[in-house]
């Protein structure tokens, strides 16, 4: 386990706009040709359901990350206002993850969206200087990756002049993500960072790719706010794949092409030949989407102490029947969720660490955050941080 010093942010720093232009000047001498923002995301309700054609309902934030963009002769070179470095290669065609096996990591994700960006809508397009600034703490369920991906994607639209159809712009970023940094993600991410809406989260049909933004309860009513566990526990050990194995071994067993298609009064009677991991998949995933459909409605008819008790149950699926939660994100979540004018608490992203997300009455929100603080050093020796979420817009174009 580490402790995520990473997902500390400096409110106090400049916007990831000044830091970025600041950084692109610094590196590269002159002011960036082009320039866009993408945020990351939180994911209301709906986790782990992404990779088997679920229903998931995620906000856009108003925090992410910005991406500088310029001209430069055969090469690529990245730098990164939060980590050190200035990697470079040359512009193959193609460009393979091989090809960056001596570079940092990070550099994937942005080398990566350049070459499936470049390959499918911009063949012949020559080098770039890029520099990004982020305030989406990395690794904690935020979807930092995929606010660095899509903002790069958009800043290369302003900077080619092309303007991509936003499903196939979210699905070069996951192919990127896929094959350079060896992340076999779902579409959720890249597609919210893409059409997030202010003050809506945005239903994803994960099998139609289709994504409608749906209001939110009015601000002053209830906020959904995120609480840091502070943790984060490297991947579970190779947990995030393995549940995408059961999920999928699963589908012959119950004789359908996909969770999604298995209906849940199917749950009682599931076939003897399952394993314990298909069965508790099969078992989460479909009451997940299930909860997905049942928490829009009652959040639409702002029935939220009904919407909130979903949340606790995805929590307790997420925990207990696909054990993708940690002890520290459930004292964190069961803190939060015993507090007055909390409607319910539950995980958040992939787990194993991360971010808990929490419906609150919007008048009780300080009482709750210092009571919440509390009680987590209490309990845990560690200092969570908090933010209400203030669902933002997706990706844009911010100087072309
Ligand atoms: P999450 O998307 O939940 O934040 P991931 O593990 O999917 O976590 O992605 C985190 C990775 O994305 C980091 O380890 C790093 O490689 C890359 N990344 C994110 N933000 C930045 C940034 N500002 N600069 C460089 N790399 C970043
Ligand atoms: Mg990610």
């Amino acid at each position: 386990m580490s402790i995520g010093a990473a997902s500390r942010i400096d409110l106090s720093t400049p916007s990831p706009e000044a830091r970025a232009r600041a950084l692109f000047v610094q590196a590269f001498g002159t002011e960036p040709a082009a320039m866009a923002f993408a945020p990351g995301r939180v994911n209301l309700i709906g986790d782990h359901v992404d990779y088997c054609d679920g229903l998931v309902f995620p906000a856009a934030l108003s925090d992410g990350c910005v991406c500088a963009v310029g001209p430069r002769s055969g090469e690529i070179c990245a730098v990164s206002a939060e980590i050190d470095g200035e990697p470079v290669v040359d512009v193959l065609s193609p460009l393979t993850p091989s090809d960056l096996a001596d570079l940092p990591g990070w550099f994937g994700y942005v080398a990566g969206t350049y070459e499936v960006m470049r390959s499918r809508f911009m063949p012949g397009a020559g080098g770039v200087n890029i520099a990004v600034a982020s305030e989406v703490p990395p690794g904690s369920g935020l979807s930092s990756s995929a606010s660095l991906e899509v903002s790069v994607a958009t800043a290369l639209e302003a900077l080619w002049g092309i303007r991509v159809d936003p499903v196939e712009k979210a699905l070069a970023c996951q192919k990127a993500e896929h094959e350079f940094a060896d992340t076999p993600c779902g579409l959720m991410d890249q597609l919210v960072s893409i059409t997030g809406r202010a003050g809506c989260a945005v239903s994803i049909d994960c099998r139609d790719r289709s994504a409608t933004p749906v209001p939110l309860p009015p601000a002053s009513r209830a906020s959904f706010v995120i609480f840091d566990s502070v943790v984060s526990h490297a991947n579970g050990d190779g947990g995030y794949a393995e549940r995408r194995a059961a999920c999928e071994s699963a589908l012959p067993k119950l004789g359908v092409a996909s969770l999604r298609d298995f209906p849940v009064e199917g749950l009682a009677a599931l076939p003897a030949d399952l394993t314990d991991a298909e069965r508790d998949a099969t078992n989460h995933v479909v009451t997940e989407i299930d909860r997905v459909r049942r928490f829009q409605a009652l959040l639409a008819a702002g029935k939220l102490a009904e919407a909130g008790a979903l949340m606790d149950e995805s929590h307790r699926s997420l925990a207990e029947v696909f054990r993708v939660s940690c002890p520290e994100l459930d004292t964190l979540a069961e803190i939060v969720r015993t507090q007055e004018g909390v409607h319910g608490a539950r995980m958040t992203g992939g787990g194993f660490g991360g971010w808990v997300v929490a419906l609150i009455d919007t008048p009780k929100i300080d009482e709750v955050e210092d009571a919440v603080v509390r009680a987590y050093r209490r309990a845990t020796k560690l200092e969570t941080t908090h933010r209400v979420v203030r669902p933002g817009d997706g990706a844009r174009i911010i100087k072309s």
